[in-house]
């Protein structure tokens, strides 16, 4: 008989035999495997000794008559053959089978325990390295980042990340953590806001009258752990009694080799009534900064969001979005959102035209722009118009520049970042030097004069 002919005739005797046979013996049944057949004797072997015995002993006449019906040959009989190599072999590929289940029961368990870890850490699923669009405003912070999470503890302890909001402090934080859970599940990652840490300090010392022993519920949650992630630092501002908890925590957790991880919306030295001993440690690890992310990446952003989204979009409308929304990753997702949203209640595809309708964002176009802006402020200064971009820190120039930057902002609704790219500056630059002419002009004449006459100038009053 040729192979395929006697693995279908087997087929055939198979299903005979497992519907003949009581439920009991099917495993021995399946165990066998067709061997030749000749002059009605089909020969089977199987790996089971126990198989051969049981179906020899208790079940031969039925297995022989069950064969004479299928083959139509008298005397026909089933020959089972005991196969120590076979048995080997089965033996093998039943603990293949085992171990690989092993192994997804293993994998499914820690990505079970992940996930718990995951909310455990109060992490947010959504902020992970692999959605963080990578450019130059942030390449460092990144990097940084990314070494920490690959060595906690070993590489910039404290890390301390700083810019202003929307830049993605929170992110990136986050971003740590589930790295350092997903690559090490042995380690003990917790995510907190740093308002919730002070609430949490002051409502376990007034439960427990600041008692050492009731303060040790406070000491577990934030002492025992391997990774500690503060978001918004700044928040602790002139709050004493939690600055010096806070700093017992800082110095438990580094001297126990804990990494630590830091964001806040500036400096450390810029958060009023920081203790020296605060400052000292926060600055003593690595500080990064994030800066608003340029255009390209705005654009890498949007379109991330937009795959995510399955949107179809226009090119362009994801550059007009870009344009006029720079200074703040989270307002640059509120604005595709809002339009995101237009376009799918109404059915139409994220368009130029579209965008436009939805956001009615002010065309810089259609304005006096920087240049002529820049121009009548340098002379009526009596400066250079070129020094303004230059980094000369002059008295006069100085006072011109953060008067000329907050006109622009003033006049044309322009964005911190688009302003600073014009003069050449940092944003933070251009924001302080708004943020103060923006104040005094209420208490300083010279400069509210120099801002009508400059005003008249360029013909906007
Ligand atoms: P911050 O903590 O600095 O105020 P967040 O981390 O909350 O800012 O970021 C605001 C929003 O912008 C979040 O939804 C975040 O995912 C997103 N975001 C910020 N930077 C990036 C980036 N480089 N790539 C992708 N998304 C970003
Ligand atoms: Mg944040």
């Amino acid at each position: 008989m040729e192979n395929i002919e006697l693995k279908r005739f087997w087929e055939k005797v198979k299903e005979e035999l497992i519907g003949g046979l009581p439920e009991s013996v099917h495993p021995w049944i399946y165990s066998l495997e067709v061997s030749g057949y000749d002059k009605g004797v089909l020969t089977v072997v199987t790996g089971q000794a126990i198989a051969k015995t049981w179906l020899s002993k208790n079940h031969a006449a039925q297995i022989n008559k069950i064969l004479e019906t299928v083959t139509g040959e008298q005397g026909a009989r089933l020959n089972i053959i005991l196969d120590e190599h076979y048995a080997f072999k089965l033996k093998k590929e039943v603990e293949k089978i085992h171990k690989k289940e092993a192994e997804m029961f293993q994998k499914e368990q820690a990505l079970e325990n992940l996930s718990c870890m995951q909310s455990a850490s109060n992490l947010n699923l959504k902020y992970k390295f692999e959605n963080f669009v990578v450019g130059k405003c942030n390449k460092f912070a990144h990097d940084a980042a990314l070494a920490v999470a690959k060595n906690p503890a070993e590489k910039y302890n404290p890390l301390f990340i700083y810019g202003t909001s929307g830049l993605g402090k929170t992110h990136l934080m986050q971003a740590i953590g589930h790295y350092i859970l997903f690559n090490n599940s042995k380690l003990k990652v917790k995510y907190t806001k740093t308002d919730d840490y002070i609430n949490d300090y002051i409502s376990f010392s007034r439960k427990t009258n600041n008692t050492i022993e009731n303060m040790s519920k406070f000491y577990k949650k934030y002492n025992n752990i391997d990774v500690i992630l503060l978001d918004d630092i700044q928040f602790i501002e002139s709050k004493i009694k939690s600055m010096e908890r806070l700093q017992h925590t800082f110095d438990t957790l580094y001297n126990k080799g804990k990494q630590i991880v830091i964001t806040s919306d500036r400096l450390p030295k810029e958060i009023p009534n920081l203790t020296k001993a605060l400052c000292s440690r926060f600055e003593m690890g690595l500080m990064v900064e994030l800066t608003p992310p340029e255009a390209e990446t705005r654009i890498g952003i949007l379109k991330n969001l937009a795959i995510a989204n399955s949107t179809e979009y226009e090119d362009e409308a994801l550059s007009y979005i870009a344009k006029h929304f720079s200074d703040n990753v989270r307002e640059l997702e509120g604005a595709f959102t809002k339009v995101c949203a237009y376009a799918e209640l109404s059915g139409q595809k994220l368009t130029l035209e579209l965008t436009k309708e939805v956001l009615k964002c002010q065309e810089q176009e259609n304005t006096i722009g920087y240049t002529a802006i820049a121009d009548v402020t340098a002379s009526y200064f009596g400066v250079d118009a070129k020094d303004l971009k230059s980094s000369s820190r002059s008295q006069k120039i100085s006072e011109a520049r953060q008067i000329a930057a907050f006109l622009c902002r003033e006049l044309m609704g322009s964005s911190f970042n688009n302003i600073a790219e014009f003069f050449n500056k940092k944003y933070t630059t251009i924001m302080y030097a708004h943020e103060k002419i923006k104040k005094d002009i209420n208490t300083n004449s010279d400069y509210s004069n120099a801002i009508r006459e400059i005003k008249q100038a360029l013909k906007v009053i």
